[in-house]
């Protein structure tokens, strides 16, 4: 964390040694950092800890669902996290299967275990702002609330990162408007969509989870497991056993498109 620091202090050091604004000097560092490629997890490069600094990075607003590696591609999406039980099982599994996924963070969680927050970009996986408190009717409140709940969770998640910011919005329960998209966006994060919802979290049983992937995945490639807000024993046993399936399918781990 001392280092990223010290890299995002040392941009500005030099950007003002060299005349021009921070501003522009962080910029051309998320120019470099823009992954559009896959694959790999932006990481060394870092940028202010305050989100009101940042930079805007051309995302695209509309609801993201396709892999960055194509027709065969799947998107694991774990949310709600982190949590000091299950998120080690989680990084643990996906990092014994070689496979990267998507952690959309709740704002408190990620200020609560920072430490859990770093293991997740550590191992390659990509951050996704699920906002500060999951409120699942922000759809209905206003703006300001609206803001204020991505705008705060992201200063939290990038705090808690070391500097590693999100780079996907997912509204609690989809409850997305055209105004969290474009927030989102205008701040560097695709909003971000399903397509298989493993109902984890009415503890449906592995079984019926692994079932409910393979029955869906053909409807699109970006699939929903919550690594906390319960018990969630069943969901890293689904994970164990449809991770395997789901490469002897063919298919291939990636990451949602931005
Ligand atoms: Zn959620």
């Amino acid at each position: 964390m001392a280092k990223h620091k010290g890299r995002a202090w040392h941009s500005r050091l030099l950007a003002a040694a060299l005349g021009v604004t921070a501003v522009a000097a962080a910029a051309s560092v998320w120019t470099a950092q823009a992954d559009t490629t896959g694959g790999q997890q932006p990481q060394g490069r870092v940028l202010s800890p305050d989100a009101r600094d940042r930079p805007v990075a051309k995302v695209a607003a509309d609801i993201a669902h396709a892999s960055d590696r194509g027709a065969r591609g799947v998107n694991i999406t774990i949310d709600d996290g982190p949590d000091p039980v299950w998120t080690p099982q989680v990084l643990r599994l996906l990092k014994d299967r070689g496979v990267k996924a998507t952690f959309c963070m709740v704002g408190t969680q990620a200020q609560a275990y920072p430490d859990l927050v770093k293991a997740v970009v550590a191992d390659g996986h990509r951050l996704c702002n699920h906002t500060v408190s999951h409120d699942t009717t922000m759809d209905t409140r206003s703006e300001a609330y609206q803001s204020q709940q991505i705008l705060d969770a992201e200063r939290m998640i990038t705090k808690a990162s070391g500097g590693v910011r999100s780079q996907y919005y997912r509204a609690p329960g989809g409850a997305f408007t055209p105004y969290s998209r474009q927030l989102a966006a205008s701040h560097g994060m695709r909003p971000l969509g399903w397509n298989v919802d493993t109902k984890d979290f009415e503890h449906p049983g592995a079984d019926v989870m692994v079932a409910t992937v393979k029955r869906e995945i053909s409807n699109g490639p970006t699939v929903l497991f919550h690594d906390a807000g319960g018990e969630r024993s069943e969901t890293v046993a689904a994970l164990r056993e449809v991770l395997p399936w789901l490469k002897e399918q063919g298919y291939s781990f990636g990451f949602p498109v931005r």
